[in-house]
């Protein structure tokens, strides 16, 4: 784990608004990286050398294609041993997507890969992309007898950091753009970087990748009051999805109403896997709290326990683009923490 290494932080630059200019019309649209660098000469007196890599075109990130993520991650594996750390500047509408992927594809990282962007344009006066991408390089770059501060992926934003696939975009206009609802900050950015170490996530092991092709069998289904079969049928029945994420109330609950629970059964007796994620912002899925949630336990419904819905779409789409599907190893792999993205339930207290 503790090889030598370079003073060196590598920046990855994918696009995003950070990066973006006002056409004509006073749309935002993407920009090289060298816009960056013009307008952030504070990059020269990092005490760290500071390297980079760009997309080939850079994207908003609602643009994104999951093949990215695989060439995010084989640039990191390439370039792992040559850098203290890596500051991913990304959009931060999909930011908590490739976050929680990266989080599953770099397994056993030992070194900070730190997730920013801005809600301004580097260009506009009030910007916040300087201050995001200055501190997120900073904590890319922080070591402590040699070894790198931060050892998982991360999303860095408004002062604060994130343990990346715990996060999700709770606001489309605040710079407090981030949260992580189940999980408590990594870090908090003042006068000083208070790391609350305690929290890291610290994988045993060597580092390497493990790609997947991120399949998109899966599906979303939200409920809400006076929704019938017809709104449950399509997902259930249809041969395009092996999964069906779930968005339930409260702690897990459904309707008991016979129509949707048997449109259910029927999806997990033919083989389809049904994961319970709650609706809520915040708190876990226990589905035998109530007789509305104990029914799923019943036909074979998942716990999604205290996933974001973001991580529990990656978490599926990297476990079925990985191999045939077959359910019950689904589900055991499912169920397994991968990255420090759900909190077990043995370690969870009431
Ligand atoms: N639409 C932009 C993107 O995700 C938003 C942002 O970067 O804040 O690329």
């Amino acid at each position: 784990m503790a090889s030598p290494q370079n003073n060196s932080v590598l920046l990855l630059y994918t696009g995003g608004t950070a990066g973006m200019v006002r056409n004509h019309d006073g749309v935002l649209v993407p920009f090289d990286f060298e816009q960056i660098e013009s307008l952030l000469p504070e990059l020269q007196r990092l005490p760290f050398q500071l390297s980079h890599w760009a997309t080939e075109k850079p994207i908003d990130s609602s643009n994104l294609k999951t093949p990215l993520w695989n060439e995010l991650a084989e640039v990191i594996e390439r370039e792992y041993e040559k850098h203290i750390g890596f500051v991913i500047l990304h959009g931060t509408d999909t930011m908590a997507f490739s976050a929680t992927a990266l989080s599953f594809l770099l397994k056993n990282l030992h070194k900070p890969v730190v997730f920013t962007g801005a809600q301004l344009p580097i260009g506009d006066i009030r910007t916040d992309a300087k201050e995001n991408i200055l501190t997120a390089l900073e904590i890319a770059g922080a070591e402590a007898m040699g070894l790198p501060v931060v050892p998982e992926v991360c999303i860095y934003f408004d002062y604060s950091l994130f343990r990346g696939n715990r996060s999700i975009k709770q606001s489309s206009d605040r710079f407090e753009a981030f949260s992580s609802p189940n999980f408590p900050k990594l870090a908090e950015a003042g006068t000083h970087i208070r790391f609350h170490q305690d929290f890291f996530h610290r994988a045993v092991g060597s580092f390497s990748i493990q790609k997947s092709n991120f399949s998109n069998r899966v599906a979303t289904l939200r409920l809400f009051p006076g929704m019938g079969e017809n709104h449950v049928l399509p997902l259930t029945t249809s041969p395009h999805w092996d999964v069906v994420i779930l968005r339930t109330y409260g702690s897990g609950n459904a309707p008991s109403e016979p129509e949707i629970m048997n449109a259910l059964r029927q999806a997990t007796n033919s083989g389809k896997v049904i994961v319970n994620i709650t609706q809520c912002m915040s708190g876990r899925v226990v589905q035998d709290t109530y007789e509305v949630g104990r029914q799923l336990s019943e036909i074979g419904v998942v716990e999604g326990l205290d996933l974001t819905l973001e991580a529990a779409l990656v978490k599926s789409m990297f476990i079925l683009g990985r191999g045939p599907f077959d359910s019950g190893s689904f589900k055991k792999e499912f169920q397994t923490i991968l990255a420090g993205e759900m909190t077990a339930s043995s370690e969870f207290h009431h």
